[in-house]
């Protein structure tokens, strides 16, 4: 997709540059562009196509002679289209990262649930036996209460 989108990019540059020999290229306005000499800054002594009533018009056409600032734009491009990609990369990554701090976090809790639920069953079946118990000690005590009554009754007999 980034692959297809940037050699669409450079190509449409290249060609555009390469298309219109000088003296036909227009400006945004429709007029002959003039060829201009960069005087100050990072590009000075290279040469442009620009409006020719610049300044005094908002028409902004612009286009570097000589197809070196399209390779140079290529490789801001390819520069910045990198430093995007690590970017990307790098905002994946802190995802991916979170989502495991997330996962581990619910492990644990689940873990924490478990432990409790573990604890939870133990105690159940430690109440459920002493219940148990309880219940056979309460028959027990019931057969045991008849017999005496049965043994007083015999001896009263
Ligand atoms: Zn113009």
């Amino acid at each position: 997709m980034e692959r297809s989108k940037h050699q669409f990019a450079t190509s449409g540059s290249s060609s555009s540059s390469r298309g219109g020999s000088i003296g036909r290229i227009k400006c945004n306005c429709g007029r002959d562009a003039v060829v201009r000499l960069v005087k100050t800054g990072p590009n000075v002594g290279l040469k442009f196509h620009g409006c020719p009533l610049w300044p005094d018009t908002d028409c902004g056409f612009f286009k570097w002679i000589g197809g070196v600032r399209d390779e140079v734009d290529d490789l801001w491009f390819q520069l910045f289209e990198k430093e995007t990609t690590i970017a990307e990369l790098e905002i994946h990554k802190k995802m991916l990262e979170d989502k495991v701090k997330r996962v581990q976090l619910k492990k644990e809790n689940l873990e924490e649930d478990l432990q409790e639920l573990k604890g939870e069953t133990s105690q159940l079946r430690i109440e459920l036996m002493k219940s148990a118990r309880n219940e056979r000690n309460f028959s027990l005590a019931l057969i045991l209460s008849w017999v005496l009554f049965g043994i007083v009754i015999m001896s009263m007999m």
